[in-house]
């Protein structure tokens, strides 16, 4: 069985003190947590105060984006490299928002996706589809799209993780249901095996999309799910260790 991985996406929320202060209250609830992976994916100027805060706990520090190439003339971008300096262990790489507003396409992903896994970075590759291309019916179009312009030319896939997020469940209180998310994973993972053959058995899937933990019980319980990637929800110490103490919170 995979081990489950839980990783909190704090997106542009936080500066260091306030950082510093969730970790305050969110290490001591899940440092007995052995059997399962945690992540904090904090903005990059708190990569170093988190990293420093969570040494030697079982949280992992991880990163929500990084530039293509190592070093050069790219204003206001962070490589891979300065990223591994930091003992960052996962990077997000196509989350929907990057897509959206900074115009990343599947290309400038697969591209971003490579020079992570060349300083063995490992990475929460993004995919989902909007409303609008599921209500037309075009959701496991995007999705293989996605997977298999995300992926190309990797022939290992040890460094990747999925993170399955529609875009319309995410920051929107509106959760994909346990047999839409069964459906996409499970298409998912079909993919994976054309690409991987058994190697993509090791390949984890998460789920993302307004999660709390209310609904992270059901989520959890669903086939083919490995853990998940959580945006709102992870802001709060309460709410997060809650989502990572899942078991517990049977309602
Ligand atoms: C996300 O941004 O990755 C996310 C899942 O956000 P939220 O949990 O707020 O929907």
């Amino acid at each position: 069985m995979q081990t489950k991985l839980f990783v909190a996406n704090w997106k542009m929320h936080k500066t260091v003190k306030e950082a510093l202060n969730f970790l305050n209250d969110f290490i001591p609830a899940v440092e007995k947590i052995k059997d399962r992976e945690i992540g904090i994916a904090p903005t990059f100027i708190c990569l170093e105060s988190v990293g420093k805060a969570i040494k030697n706990t079982n949280i992992k520090l991880c990163a929500q984006n990084a530039f293509y190439e190592k070093k050069g003339a790219y204003t206001g971008e962070i490589s891979p490299v300065m990223l591994k300096d930091l003992n960052v262990e996962y990077v997000i790489i196509g989350h929907s928002e990057r897509r959206k507003y900074f115009n990343e396409t599947d290309e400038i992903v697969n591209r971003k996706i490579k020079s992570c896994i060349e300083e063995y970075l490992k990475v929460i590759f993004c995919i989902g589809e909007t409303l609008e291309e599921r209500q037309s019916n075009k959701t496991f179009d995007v999705l293989k799209r996605q997977i298999e312009k995300g992926v190309e030319d990797i022939i290992n896939p040890d460094y990747i993780v999925i993170a399955y997020e529609p875009v319309w469940a995410i920051g929107t209180g509106i959760v994909a249901t346990e047999s839409q998310i069964e459906e996409a994973h499970g298409f998912i993972k079909e993919r994976l095996k054309n690409l991987y053959g058994e190697r993509a058995q090791a390949i984890r899937i998460l789920y993302g999309g307004s999660v709390t933990p209310e609904n992270i019980y059901s989520i959890m319980n669903t086939e083919n799910v490995d853990g998940v990637l959580v945006g709102g929800a992870s802001l709060d110490p309460v709410k997060f260790s809650k989502i990572v103490k899942y078991e517990e919170q049977i309602n």
